[in-house]
């Protein structure tokens, strides 16, 4: 999808500013270029009317996005009232537009369960953004920076990505209520890959290159990685290969969200043992072969609640309704899932399988699983850090 995104104000126009002198421009420039990056990682393609603090017109960035031709517009700002109590979250679509309407629903929706904040609902409004776009177009209101609890969210870089992250999973169309998106009681297991591994023939390798130029016969796409801004990519959280640490949660540079955090870690071992752990710091596990961290699913056969998954430092944007690979121990052996489903189906899925110890690896715009030959991938060739490996 063309996602055309709407960062309000900049330049002369600095929009709100809170009593502490924080910028409405400035604040939704950064969500809108985090979500950016969230929406072109899951394989859409992203536009923004501006990536600077520019003046841009209200017409003009209607018809940029007219132009592009965008299948969706997304207008981001931050609220503000004269009565410093207001607070909250609210959308906005034209009035009679059924599909933006239909959008703004699932994008509150979304704001609402990630952001803890008021529900002011999705409401209507002849904004010109709206009125002249072509294409389904909301305007999100992500907090009042006004409000003085509101406006020390809004200043913290953690809550914009937040902000970013609830905005892509209500693109994406995550209807579920993230907070409370427990396991369905019946699903159909349709469409998943699984691969048994040998703890003895498995390891990680890092590859640096694009996913489908690794070299490997068996792999899949491994731990989180991010790009370092120079055309190459660096592991997040914990990765071990070959007996050698990595990457660390405990030495993760300061920037990256799960830095320091105890991550859910699955640890190989020289001896052949397998376990899932918590650690940030590799070098504590004895016989270390291999580990690599990830979102923890399911651990002693339990879903795990998505407060625990951002209380190890994720945003919560990595579960969306998409492919995802899960890496978990059964029966003291390795076991590769991959499968394209919504937060809620993982852990069913895991449990039918048998696998009650699981965590997700890298996945979206990245997942590839090969098994001799490619079984699952998505389109995209993009540059990842590092597969794991097995023989047979
Ligand atoms: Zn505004």
């Amino acid at each position: 999808m063309k996602i055309f995104i709407d960062p309000g104000h900049g330049g002369t126009d600095s929009g709100a500013v809170g009593q502490n002198g924080t910028y409405e421009s400035n604040v939704v420039l950064e969500v809108a270029m985090n979500l950016k990056k969230l929406l072109e990682n899951n394989g859409h393609v992203a536009k923004c009317s501006r990536e600077r603090d520019e003046s841009v017109g209200l017409s003009e960035r209607a018809a940029m996005a007219n132009a592009w031709g965008a299948d969706l517009f997304v207008s981001v700002h931050a609220n503000s009232a004269s009565d410093a109590a207001a607070h909250g979250t609210e959308t906005y679509c034209y009035p009679g537009a059924a599909a933006a309407k239909e959008r703004a629903a699932s994008v509150q929706r979304s704001l609402v369960a990630y952001l803890g904040r008021a529900d002011r609902g999705v409401k209507t409004a002849n904004f010109a953004v709206l009125r002249e776009t072509a294409m389904p177009a909301i305007l999100v209101e992500l907090a009042f920076l006004s409000n003085p609890t509101e406006e020390a969210l809004l200043a913290d870089a953690a809550f914009r990505q937040r902000c970013a992250a609830a905005i892509a999973a209500g693109i994406a169309g995550e209807a579920a209520e993230p907070a409370e998106d427990g396991p369905q009681t019946a699903m159909r297991l349709d469409g998943v890959w699984v691969q048994q591994m040998e703890p003895a023939g498995f390891d990680f390798r890092v590859c640096d290159v694009k996913k489908r130029e690794v070299g490997e016969v068996n792999y899949f796409n491994g731990g989180f990685f991010t790009d370092d801004g120079a055309g190459h990519t660096i592991p997040v959280g914990n990765l071990a290969c070959g007996g050698e640490v990595i990457a660390q949660a405990k030495d993760n540079p300061g920037w990256i969200n799960v830095a320091n955090h105890d991550l859910s870690t699955i640890v190989v071992r020289y001896d052949g043992s397998v376990e899932l752990v918590k650690t940030r710091d590799l070098g504590q596990i004895s016989g270390l072969k291999c580990a690599v961290s990830g979102i923890p699913i399911i651990v002693g056969g339990k879903y795990v609640p998505r407060e625990e998954i951002l209380a190890e430092g994720y945003f919560g944007n990595e579960l969306y309704d998409t492919w995802h690979g899960f890496l978990g121990i059964r029966d003291g052996k390795l076991v590769y899932a991959a499968a394209k489903c919504a937060f809620a189906d993982m852990c069913w899925i895991l449990v039918a399988l048998g696998v009650y110890n699981a965590i997700k690896l890298d996945g979206g715009g990245s997942f590839i699983l090969r098994n001799g030959k490619e079984l699952a991938g998505t389109s995209e060739n993009r540059q990842i850090h590092n597969v794991g490996i097995w023989k047979g």
